[in-house]
């Protein structure tokens, strides 16, 4: 059965398209036939373009992202002012669509966990519906330990045994910055932490190169997918 990762995050624009991005180009490189969705896009589909760019042409922009709306709001509220509905069903049959085309469908949520999708539906519905396996994505920064044992403790129970967490470096990183990591490894375990540097330069690429590389051998233990 092709494997759903999701990816989620404990806030909108935390960097759930970087590390979406990452994940794929890093399969790809792999000789994985991988599939990137963005089922919902509001306010703009540069998420979906990125993952577009990242896939190659493997999926065209609509198979990636066939909802998107203008208002920069909650899926939900920006569809219902354009009188249109998203039922939980029609997303899940075009994740349910790619699952039987490729060999790892990753999926990229719109704003944090709960954030309304849709007509009565989150992430956290998606997740346990497709029994995904999820990626937290949250800003490395104060509160980032909270933050990120908030949303696990809103997944459902099996999904957040699963889940691995990814910290993303701030621009401006504070003094909690270098001990988030390890303060929530003793929560979790060291090899569900990944943080996830800045990529400005050659060297900073490389460096995330090797934590996407890291990420994955946690979400396919063996022998890989
Ligand atoms: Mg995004």
């Amino acid at each position: 059965m092709t494997r759903v990762v999701f990816v989620t995050g404990s806030d909108t624009g935390v960097g759930k398209t970087v590390v979406t991005t990452l994940l794929t180009c890093q399969l790809r490189q792999q000789g994985c036939r991988v599939a990137a969705l963005k089922p919902l896009c509001s306010g703009g589909r540069s998420d979906a373009l990125a993952l577009h760019a990242a896939l190659g042409g493997a999926l065209s922009l609509d198979e990636i992202n066939p909802w998107h709306f203008r208002a920069p709001l909650a899926p939900a509220l920006a569809a219902r002012r354009e009188h249109r509905r998203v039922l939980p069903a029609a997303v899940l049959a075009q994740v349910n669509q790619a699952q039987a085309r490729f060999d790892v469908v990753l999926v990229e949520g719109a704003g944090g966990l709960l954030s309304p999708l849709g007509v009565g539906f989150n992430a956290r519905d998606l997740i346990a519906k497709l029994r995904a396996t999820p990626v937290v994505v949250v800003p490395n920064r104060l509160g980032a330990v909270n933050q990120a044992l908030l949303v696990l403790a809103a997944l459902p129970r099996a999904a957040a045994r699963r889940a691995q967490v990814v910290l993303v470096t701030q621009s401006r990183p504070d003094a909690s910055a270098r001990s988030n990591a390890a303060l929530l490894a003793e929560h979790l375990g060291r090899d569900r932490v990944h943080r996830l540097p800045r990529l400005r330069n050659p060297a900073q690429a490389a460096s995330a190169r090797r934590i996407a590389a890291g990420l994955l051998r946690q979400l396919f233990p063996c022998p890989g997918p």
